[in-house]
């Protein structure tokens, strides 16, 4: 199934709280979105790899995705290197996406700034027909040998540590549902009623901090809410007009 965009993020979780605005945004547009999570969280303070996955589906439901997966790679312990790169080499291809965006390029939790070399990476050489891979991930693998597909563009997603944005997208109409996909994480995010011991973005404050961080990049645009971007090269546009 081709996809207009695919985000490709380590945690269940990181997709959400670094662009499921832009994601509802596009989805809203009749764009085809999808989600692969790199890891199950396994690491996590609260929740389990099996209440995880769970609520990953139940937040794709809400952001309306047309596919989500999970590569099983290792929380904490995977690396960039040939096998993890080829793992996520059938993953692109399946999905054939024209943007990808992956996590930040550095982060409080170091897992984001290693996936995001990783993701960057294998969306190269994913554009190298000499790589040869076959679909045989998933329920939806063909077998078949796959084209060579290289995304247009790759953007960083800025989650905990403030970077200062390439761009920022308007999410101003759809933050309140943001939230709502956030809040499918039932164990990870703030609930008063949880007896899981407390964590970093557990609290009420964090999602506080949240609205306030989409409040000051919406600031910036002249608009409510919004989400920054980085990217690795300089982007164009067509018209200067939609430029805000
Ligand atoms: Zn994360």
């Amino acid at each position: 199934m081709k996809l207009d965009l695919l985000v490709i993020a380590v945690h269940p979780d990181d997709a959400e709280l670094g662009c499921a605005g832009t994601i509802l945004s596009l989805v809203a547009q009749g764009k085809k979105v999808g989600i692969v999570d790199l890891t199950r969280g396994e690491l996590g303070t609260r929740g389990t790899p099996e209440i995880r996955l769970q609520e990953a589906d139940a937040a794709a439901r809400i952001l309306g995705l047309s596919a989500r997966e999970n590569m099983g790679f290792r929380d904490g312990f995977f690396r960039n290197d040939e096998e993890h790169q080829k793992a996520l080499i059938v993953a692109i291809r399946r999905y054939q996406p024209d943007i990808v965006i992956t996590n930040a390029i550095y982060d409080r939790h170091p897992d984001h700034g290693r996936a995001s070399e990783l993701v960057v990476d294998a969306c190269f050489y994913s554009g190298l027909r000499q790589i040869k891979t076959v679909d045989n991930l998933g329920a939806d693998a063909s077998g078949l040998e796959q084209e060579a597909w290289r995304p247009k563009l790759v953007y960083h997603l800025i989650q905990d540590r403030y970077i200062k944005p390439d761009f920022i997208v308007d999410i101003t109409d759809f933050y309140e549902k943001k939230q709502e996909s956030l809040l499918a994480y039932k164990s990870q995010f703030y609930d008063p009623k949880s007896n899981e011991p407390m964590s970093y973005i557990a609290s009420q404050e964090f999602m506080e901090f949240l609205r306030a961080r989409a409040e000051e990049f919406g600031h910036v645009i002249g608009v409510k809410y919004g989400e920054g971007f980085t990217v690795d090269r300089t982007i164009g546009v067509k018209n200067l007009f939609d430029l805000k």
